[in-house]
Order: structure tokens, then C-alpha cells, then sequence
């Protein structure tokens, strides 16, 4: 077992410590080797103490959501891995400040259950999010969305446990959401308020569930995948281009490392092909399968393709 430094960085805060956890299955990909130690925070005072330790001690330490963006590397990762899976970091508050638009959303809620619950009171502003799975810290490090729009057009505030273990609120106009970037300073999304308003229920799960059917009918949504590999890449003349529509020109669907392919449905979408699996997958097949599709859409287009989905590896810097 490799020790995360001294028990004492977590033994007196008020935290679940598991030591040598396997990450793969808190992941999509269902791949990767443990975390040297997984920590499940129970309040924010014990978040903001472990995050201000780690800092002291120069110990890595990395935040997983829902892993629907994360490749985890085979040997898995050093230092200490926080998981908001308590009660505490669940929870949605309605009604925050007594006013029906707004609501505080914690660090490790599931968005997908945010979205259902939303519509089911008639609540518009996060249908957008339908079929994105995430955690709400997650999805707002990332800005989470599609053609319906992002996290980030429904965010009030975001509170974030800074890299020194202090919680600021950063207030709507010292925000910016770009395409699947934030300005948000390094550190642990603990919560956000959203905006939201008040609709028709029965109009507010038909938005809910148009935009889940066309994810659905564009995207293998059951694949063992961390939704798009690549972001879509800024052309000469300032453009996006469709990163999938490049993998498909250039031959790639299909293409195959191990059990690692490209998707027939849709070229961004880099799965793991469960069935020849068989359970032998490794994020290694996946990182070779993404280095050739980088390197051949440089050779036929001369376009460099960035990874969307963040990759953990031992010794690498925090992300
Ligand atoms: C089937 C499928 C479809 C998808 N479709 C889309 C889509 O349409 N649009 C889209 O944008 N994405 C899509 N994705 C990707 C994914 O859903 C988003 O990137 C989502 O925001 C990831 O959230 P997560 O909680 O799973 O984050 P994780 O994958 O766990 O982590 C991603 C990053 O966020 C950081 N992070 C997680 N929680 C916190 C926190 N509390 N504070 C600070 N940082 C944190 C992690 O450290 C990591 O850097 C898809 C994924 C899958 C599997």
C-alpha cells in the first residue's frame, strides 16, 4: 500500500478515509487503478482543512464528480482524492433566500436528478443539462452543455474551496463560461446557486425530454464513454469545427486499440467495447487510440485535436 502521506492529514476531521481505493468504477470508462487514499469530506469545515493540509504538505490532490469526464490512469494516482458523496454535499435547496428562482445546488449533487426534479416542479433554466451526467461541481468546472446551452447560463454565484482551504463566493459578474472552460480559480466547486424560473410542469419535461431524445438519436449514450474525447478545435478563420466531423473524414470510425474503438455513431466518442471487453479494458489501449486519432487528423488536416476529457495519472499536475 502506498501511504498519502501521514494519517494525520484526515485522522481527527470529520471525513471518510479509504485507502487504496480502486477508481475505475467511479468512473464512465470503468478503467484505472486506485487513488492512494479517497476521502468523503462530511462538511465544508472538514473539506477546507484537508484542502489547506494538502497544500501545507505539498500533497496532489484532485476532486472527482461523477467520472463521466475522466480517463484514470492503470497504475492510478498519488495523494489524495476527495469524492462529495456525503449527504452534506448532495443536497438542493429550493427556495434559497426565500425566492422561487433560486436555488443552492451542492458540490456532488447529480445533475441528471437536478434536471427531473426540476421539470417535475416546473422549474425552467436547467433543461440544457438533460443527458449530461455529472455532479453539479462537475459540470460547472467543465460548463457542461451542447447545443441547448450550458451550466453556466443558469449560475449565480459558485462557492469554491480555494487551494488555501478558504471558501469565497464568486458572484455572476466576476464569472466566465466559455466553451467547456471557467475562469473559476483552482480549487473544490462546494456549491452554486442557479437561476431559475417558474413554467408549466407538463411544457418543462417535454424541454427535458426533447433535448434527452436528440442526445439520444446523435450520440451512444449507453457506450462506456466520457461523452466527446476532443474539444472542437478553432479554425484559421476563427470558426469551430466539429471534432467528430474531422474523425469521421478522415476515416477513423471504427478504429480500434485493444478494446479501445473510435464509435460508428458518432467520431468523438472514444468508448470501450464492453462485450469483446470482457473485462480486460485498460486506460492504456484508450490514451494509444487517442494519440492516433490526434495524429492523423494532424497529418490529414493539419488540425491539432486538445482532449475535452481530463486525464489522471501518478506524478502528473492536479486536474
Ligand atoms: C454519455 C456521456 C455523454 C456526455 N455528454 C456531454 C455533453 O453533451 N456535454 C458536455 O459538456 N459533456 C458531456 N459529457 C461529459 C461529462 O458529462 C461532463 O464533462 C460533466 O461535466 C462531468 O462532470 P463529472 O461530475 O462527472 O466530473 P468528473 O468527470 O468527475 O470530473 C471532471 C473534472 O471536473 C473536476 N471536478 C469534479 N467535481 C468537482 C468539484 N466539486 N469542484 C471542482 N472540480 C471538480 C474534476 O477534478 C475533473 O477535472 C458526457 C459524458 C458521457 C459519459
Amino acid at each position: 500500500m502506498t501511504v498519502a502521506g501521514p494519517a494525520s492529514l484526515y485522522a481527527d476531521l470529520d471525513v471518510v478515509a479509504e485507502l487504496d481505493r480502486p477508481l475505475g468504477p467511479l468512473t464512465w470508462y470503468g478503467v484505472g487503478g486506485p487513488a492512494d487514499v479517497l476521502i468523503h469530506p462530511r462538511s465544508v469545515e472538514a473539506l477546507s482543512t484537508l484542502v489547506e493540509r494538502c497544500r501545507r504538505d505539498a500533497i496532489p490532490l484532485r476532486v472527482l464528480g461523477s467520472g463521466a469526464n475522466l480517463l484514470v490512469d492503470d497504475e492510478g494516482v498519488d495523494g489524495v482524492v476527495v469524492l462529495l458523496d456525503d449527504p452534506a454535499f448532495k443536497a438542493v435547496e429550493f427556495n434559497a433566500d426565500g425566492l422561487v428562482e433560486r436555488m443552492r445546488v451542492h458540490g456532488g449533487a447529480s445533475m441528471e436528478r437536478l434536471v427531473t426534479e426540476c421539470a417535475r416542479r416546473g422549474l425552467r433554466g436547467v433543461e440544457q443539462m438533460s443527458g449530461i451526467p455529472a455532479s453539479l461541481g462537475g459540470a460547472i468546472r467543465m460548463n457542461a452543455g451542447g447545443k441547448f446551452g450550458a451550466i453556466g447560463d443558469a449560475v449565480e454565484a459558485v462557492a469554491v474551496v480555494g487551494t488555501d482551504g478558504e471558501l469565497r463566493v464568486y458572484g455572476r459578474s466576476e464569472l466566465h463560461f466559455g466553451y467547456r472552460e471557467t475562469n473559476l480559480p483552482a480549487g473544490v466547486v462546494a456549491w452554486a446557486v442557479l437561476r431559475v424560473e417558474p413554467d408549466d410542469p407538463v411544457a418543462c419535461r417535454k424541454r427535458v425530454l426533447d433535448i434527452f431524445s436528440y442526445k439520444k438519436s446523435t450520440q451512444p449514450m449507453g457506450a462506456a464513454s466520457a461523452g466527446c474525447m476532443f474539444r472542437n478545435p478553432t479554425m484559421p478563420d476563427g470558426s469551430r469545427e466539429s471534432a467528430g466531423k474531422l474523425i469521421d473524414l478522415a476515416g477513423l470510425k471504427g478504429t480500434r486499440v485493444g478494446d479501445a474503438v473510435v464509435s460508428m455513431e458518432h467520431g468523438n466518442f472514444l468508448a470501450f467495447d464492453r462485450v469483446k471487453g470482457a473485462g480486460h479494458a485498460s486506460a492504456a489501449d484508450m490514451r494509444r487510440l487517442v494519440e492516433r486519432v490526434q495524429a492523423e487528423v494532424l497529418q490529414q488536416f493539419g488540425v491539432e485535436l486538445v482532449t475535452e476529457v481530463v486525464f489522471w495519472r501518478r506524478g502528473e499536475a492536479t486536474g
